[in-house]
């Protein structure tokens, strides 16, 4: 029998906990299969909760061995146990509680809790896997100091590590066992609790903090790759310093530690001290790995160490808070990638995953708040909402308040919450109380769902010489919130005069706007500015400073002027993308007209390709077209992916055609026989000149093929030879399946290179994916027990395969149905992210929106659905 649905948790219904917990001492005793905790945790009454209530600690499939309070064991009738809650009565004055189980670390398929991969003992606590380890108190608001003491076979586990610095440690005598006892002084939710024991190499390094401290670093990855960790080793060094720099933020420890393990559900785990890592973000060479995986390896160290202040020392009162910590340190992480590469890449890149991710989200089923009242199941709450659009909120707070302003509220915020636990509106208030600000009405971003849409017209006067904008905002319904409020929204603006120069922006009585920025509040609100002698051209959101939709009455013609002349190096890039997603969405749903509108992109990209003064990096963003999921969101109902993926083929190849001359040129001008280098502008030369061998060979024809295999086979790192297969791989020729034969050849016993040829075959927009997909499962080199294997196979079929996995005929559906039904008892986080590919099938037409429909309530009607996939599947098929 199917249970009714199970009771969400609401964030209305916060209680602070009944107990609060001082110390905790762990003694872990790490077997294969029967793995000893003891704990012991010393609890006070919290004054702020329940008078006289009793000790309830959490638990998920746990085995009680036994249990003492205050020292003396406690008889059966004084407590109960079952494998997932441990109540006891008990006075209400500090005590002590003693709690011994036994868990089965090989068994653990989940990855969450205490588990094994490749025979490394690791540590998954985020969000709720303490409670797998041992019985506690376990949300984010019960913080304790922690000493652990780990205790392993010598010959299975030489390294034994623990969060904090490191107190000792030596042989049990008369066995073949060693121990290591860590101690961490800061107090810490139970979810930054990790444990690591296993054969390991290391790359040490030693980093002098800001006050002169030295702080020993240490990157630990299975033997034998330790050449592979210099990047990362060398950007945490550098996020080190930046967060000094720029947030006057040092480090506290003694040891700061990176441990790489092969199985991992996430990208990685800021643990206290301890960081434990997916090693698709630790290891890199240049003949394995991209640029795109340096500039990954970068931003996600950096993200995890700026962790230590924003999610460590300041963490999250309940997992409500979520963005508290994701969407301030993803900004952190962007500034950082800023600052040590090129500021508007990084934003155009930052953006297009924005797009493509989070507007999509925003736009479907899945639509939540960037804190979102209610939950079934916090795993599934790791979206790009909660990060990437979090990260876009407290950027707006960066724009309306300015640098400085900004960083007043962030030293407030350090100050005030250092060592608690907080929420959004602690951080909103130390924004407004260290400027004086209002921010009553921007909070709204955190509790409104959907992606706010701006509507501006323009209107020249040329006798009065002013220029008014008339401006309306709406939000969305999105699932839950059928009505909205108005928010405040910083629109970022220019008028480009008719030479190119930015017009001053004087407002009606003379005030000059602040930093070029107009803050909307209203529905409907106008805004008139003087001593405009020429129409200008509308330069709108630049930097893409708020998170939103704009439109306004311009035509190509202002597109076309932007795309030569913008200040603003977003805008132009996006004035461009706007000359080419007009004709795409017109070819796409089968309206005619459009070959004067291609005239216009092909136009703008030759000025841009003639332009020395551009970096390479944002010439060959401006190349690469609006993608087919950009598209399918622009169209926003009734999307065919077929007609979609033709649209776009066809410009592209129009594209090169008319340019050919001038990318054949840039191609030979950006080649080069330097030797490898993985820093930004290196890799910017790299990427232009792949995009434009991937134009050139757009057609399928034998020049750019011819091109193509040549660079393949030369190529002396994976950058180049990866970019050159994935050129391959968009055309049925005999070179491609010669290229995929030689790369695997070539790769064969690199899990991490080997994924990179699972998603390149999955991506192929062919409909014999399928097929090969399937038969790829069977592959020895792929697993179902690995989230990388999956992500790479699977995730990349259902995520980036856009006419394959939206087959009219619905077999890719069934497919991932299938996949999930089949994953969800092993590992529900992963098969719930896989389903999550489901999140915008209502936009989709007729046919195959009954199609997909099918599989999600075959789904939907499964007995035993884990509480992730039937919570995804549950909202994909809600009515709205
Ligand atoms: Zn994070």
């Amino acid at each position: 029998m199917r249970t009714e649905e199970p009771r969400p948790v609401r964030l209305e219904d916060y209680r602070p906990p009944d107990w609060l917990v001082k110390t905790v001492d762990l003694d872990v005793s790490l077997h294969a299969t029967a793995t000893r905790v003891r704990a012991r945790l010393v609890l006070e009454p919290n004054p702020k909760g329940a008078p006289g209530a009793p000790v309830v600690l959490d638990g998920d499939g746990l085995a009680l061995k036994s249990l003492a309070l205050d020292g003396a064991p406690l008889a059966p009738d004084r407590y109960t146990a079952t494998p997932d809650r441990l109540t006891l009565a008990a006075p209400a004055r500090p005590l002590s509680v003693d709690v011994e189980t036994l868990v089965d670390p090989s068994a653990n398929t989940q990855l969450m809790g205490l588990y094994r991969s490749s025979g490394t003992y690791c540590t998954q606590c985020e969000a709720e896997g303490f409670r797998r380890i041992t019985y506690f108190p376990d949300r984010p608001d019960v913080m304790a100091v922690y000493t652990t003491r780990v205790e392993a076979e010598k010959d299975e586990a030489p390294v034994l590590l623990a969060n904090g610095n490191f107190v000792g440690g030596g042989d049990v005598a008369g066995t073949n066992r060693h121990f290591a006892v860590w101690h961490d002084p800061f107090p810490k939710p139970s979810y930054l609790f990790a444990l690591v024991g296993g054969k390991l190499g290391c790359v040490t390094a030693t980093f002098k903090t800001m006050s002169g401290r030295d702080v020993e670093l240490r990157i630990y990855v299975e033997p034998g790759k330790e050449e592979r960790c210099g990047y990362a080793l060398d950007s945490l060094k550098r996020a080190m310093r930046w967060d000094e720099e720029k947030f006057g933020r040092e480090y506290d420890l003694d040891i700061f530690m990176i441990v790489a393990v092969s199985d991992f559900n996430m990208g990685a785990m800021e643990n206290k001290g301890l960081n434990i890592f997916n090693d698709k973000y630790v290891l890199a060479s240049p003949e394995t790995a991209t640029d795109t995986d340096y500039s990954s390896i970068e931003a996600v160290i950096a993200h995890e160490y700026f962790h230590n202040w924003t999610g460590d020392r300041i963490t999250c009162r309940d997992w409500f808070q979520l963005s508290l910590k994701e969407g301030l340190t993803v900004f952190r992480d962007q500034e950082f990638s800023a600052d040590q590469r090129s500021r508007p890449v990084e934003r155009i890149v930052d953006v297009r995953g924005l797009r493509a991710n989070q507007f999509v989200e925003d736009a479907g089923p899945l639509a939540h708040p960037v804190r979102p009242a209610l939950y079934h199941e916090i795993n599934n709450f790791y979206t790009p909402t909660v990060y990437e659009k979090g990260a876009e909120v407290v950027r707006m707070l960066s724009v309306l308040l300015g640098r400085a302003g900004f960083r007043r509220g962030m030293d407030l915020y350090f100050e005030r919450h250092d060592g608690h636990a907080a929420t959004v509106e602690d951080f909103i208030a130390c924004f407004a109380d260290a400027n004086g600000a209002d921010l009553s009405q921007f909070i709204r971003w955190y509790s409104q769902a959907g992606t706010p849409e701006l509507a501006v017209t323009g209107r020249f006067d040329r006798k009065n010489k002013t220029f008014r904008l008339d401006v309306a905002q709406t939000v969305p319904p999105t699932p839950g919130q059928p009505v909205k409020k108005p928010m405040t929204i910083p629109l970022a603006l220019g008028f480009v005069g008719p030479d190119g120069r930015d017009l001053p922006l004087v407002r009606e009585g003379g005030a000059r706007l602040e930093r070029g920025v107009l803050t909307i509040s209203q529905p409907v609100e106008s805004f008139t500015f003087t001593g405009i002698a020429e129409r200008p051209a509308l330069s709108l959101n630049r930097g893409f400073a708020a998170p939103i939709k704009v439109s306004a009455n311009a035509g190509a013609d202002d597109l076309k002027f932007l795309a030569a002349h913008d200040s603003d190096p977003f805008n132009r890039w996006q004035a461009v993308q706007s000359l080419a997603t007009g004709p795409l969405i017109a070819a796409a749903t089968g309206r005619a007209g459009k070959a004067q509108a291609d005239r216009g992109l092909i136009d703008a990209l030759a000025a841009i390709l003639a332009d020395q003064t551009l970096e390479p990096a944002y010439v060959a963003q401006a190349l690469s077209l609006p993608s087919e999921s950009d598209i399918a969101r622009d169209i926003g109902r009734d999307v065919d992916p077929d007609a979609v993926f033709d649209a776009r083929k066809a410009l592209r190849v129009k594209t090169a055609g008319a340019l050919h001359d001038a990318l054949a040129a840039m191609h030979r001008r950006m080649s080069n026989n330097a030797p490898y280098s993985p820093d930004a502008a290196s890799a910017g030369r790299r990427a232009l000149k792949n995009a434009c061998l991937d134009l050139l060979a757009a057609d399928g024809g034998d020049e750019g093929i011819t091109l193509a295999a040549r660079q393949f086979a030369a190529a002396d790192n994976m950058t180049d030879r990866m970019a050159a297969l994935a050129t391959l791989s968009l055309h049925d020729r005999p070179e491609r399946a010669t290229a995929l034969e030689d790369f695997y050849r070539r790769y064969e016993g690199d899990p991490l290179v080997i994924d990179k040829w699972f998603a390149l075959q999955a991506a192929i927009p062919e409909p014999a994916t399928l097929e090969r997909v399937r038969k790829l499962t069977e592959h020895p080199a792929f697993s179902f027990a690995n989230p990388n294997r999956l992500r790479a196979l699977i995730g990349a079929f259902v995520q980036l395969n856009q006419t394959q996995f939206n087959r009219p005929d619905g077999v890719g559906y069934a497919f991932l149905a299938d996949t999930v039904l089949a994953l969800d008892t092993k590992n529900p986080q992963v098969a719930a992210r896989l389903l999550s590919a489901f999140k915008s099938w209502r936009a989709l037409e007729a046919g195959r929106r009954a199609r997909a429909e099918a599989s999600l309530r075959r789904v939907a009607a499964f007995e035993d659905l884990s509480r992730d996939v039937s919570d995804i599947v549950r909202r994909a098929l809600a009515e709205t």
